[in-house]
């Protein structure tokens, strides 16, 4: 019998990472860490045959380097890029692991492209599907000894304006494990293009009070993908022509998405061919424009981490003592981030040593990357039909709800595991 143990990604967003094993061999899918507090599986490396990483979200890769693996690590060609990015940043930030572990796991990497069949292990043949959720993002097809599993990882059904929607032209699926952010029936987003006018709708209103608008955002994806919608609506004169700075990791992985355009949006690579660049209207802030930013009026500031832990992004908190300018959040903010704490309307935030009144706006909008409940169910359909689900990477509610739904609408046995469970997987 084939097993799987769930280490984490249950009943929570955050630190992603199943265990397959079959009669002959063990495999990791993901082997992530949980951004808000950096915790990290519980897993022997010794064991494991083969890990897949499924996207270069820190919950999906974070922790991969800090247990030096020996067998190889596969992902797609982008996402090696971007994983390295990421733990460079994370062994300088939190010190989880030095940086020669990185080193180490980058040698132990095989990059592959979607589609390609690749045998990890004596029973094991894998095939990593496009996700539509980030450059490179990827779900994962297993064979095990003729038996189908489908992990999905984080998937986006719907085109942006960066990557294609999820690959559904899957062969057949005995077991699915499919994500769950926004997997309760309350989890209903506005469509792309409602977001993308709220968006521009709240930053224009702040620039025509001369104000200055702050954008937090993961380094990967939600980053570029804001880029690109302000890029276009500057060009079509729907928004008018501010600065637009960066600064963090996103400068680095901008130009990855940039230079694996044959990986993004067919509409993307056109416009990078015919020199428009979607990602090329932002000035990057280094020592002599920093200056520019506090005394120039208005401006746009995109800058990580997204839900306002760290990063280059908390320097500029101050201006929030200004009622004038506006905070935009973007995704997702975990609890006890300082994110959250903006979100939930506090009046004053120490991102450092001293307390900054909250006199600017904050607004939210949720520019997700994400299925939302209606496509979470569009997914199902488009997929072949599995015999059992098993439903994580989701809040409690969201979990415990998608599977519900799972037995109401689909007939088909689910359930959301909580982390340690040690489960069936065939
Ligand atoms: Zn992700
Ligand atoms: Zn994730």
């Amino acid at each position: 019998m084939t097993i799987v143990r769930f280490h984490g990604g249950c009943h929570q967003i955050g630190m992603s990472c199943v265990e397959i094993d079959t009669k002959k061999s063990k495999i990791l899918v993901d082997c992530g860490m949980n951004p808000s507090d950096n915790s990290l599986p519980k897993i022997n490396p010794n064991d494991i045959d083969a890990v897949v990483v499924s996207h270069s979200h820190l919950d999906h890769c974070g922790a991969v380097p800090y247990f030096n693996f020996k067998n190889p690590i596969y992902s797609t060609i982008p996402s090696v890029d971007l994983m390295y990015i990421l733990w460079k940043d994370i062994s300088k930030l939190s010190k989880t692991y030095p940086e020669e572990n990185i080193q180490k796991a980058m040698n132990n990497i095989k990059a592959v492209n979607y589609r390609e069949p690749k045998k990890i292990t004596s029973d094991i043949t894998m095939r990593l599907y496009d996700a539509g959720h980030i450059l490179g993002s990827s779900s994962v097809y297993l064979d095990i000894g003729g038996k189908k599993l489908l992990y999905t990882g984080d998937i986006n059904e719907i085109e942006t304006r960066t990557l294609k929607s999820a690959d559904t032209d899957i062969d057949e699926i005995d077991t699915l494990i499919i994500e769950s952010t926004y997997g309760a029936p309350t989890d209903i987003k506005p469509s792309r293009k409602a977001l993308e006018k709220q968006l521009i709708d709240e930053i224009s209103a702040t620039i025509e009070k001369g104000g200055k608008v702050i954008i937090p955002v993961f380094a990967v994806g939600r980053s570029q993908e804001i880029i690109a919608v302000l890029h276009n609506y500057m060009r079509s004169k729907l928004l008018k022509r501010v600065p637009i700075y960066v600064e963090g990791s996103l400068v680095h992985t901008t130009g990855i998405y940039m230079s694996h355009s044959e990986w993004l949006n067919p509409k993307i690579r056109n416009n990078l061919e015919n020199r428009i660049n979607p990602f090329g209207d932002v000035t990057i802030v280094n020592k002599e424009n920093s200056s520019e930013i506090y005394n120039k009026e208005p401006c746009i500031i995109i800058s990580t981490s997204g839900m306002v832990q760290g990063g280059p992004i908390l320097q500029y908190l101050k201006l929030l003592k200004s009622p004038k300018n506006k905070i935009i959040l973007t995704g997702f903010q975990a609890e006890e981030t300082l994110g959250r704490q903006l979100e939930d309307g506090a009046e004053e935030i120490t991102p450092f040593r001293n307390k900054i009144p909250v006199r600017g706006e904050v607004v939210k909008v949720e520019f997700s990357a994400h299925s939302d409940y209606n496509s979470l169910i569009r997914y199902m359909k488009k997929i072949p039909k599995p015999k059992k689900v098993f439903v994580m990477h989701g809040e409690r509610y969201q979990s415990l709800s998608f599977a519900m739904t799972i037995w109401k609408n689909f007939k088909i046995p689910a359930i959301a595991p909580t982390a340690g469970s040690i489960l069936p997987l065939f």
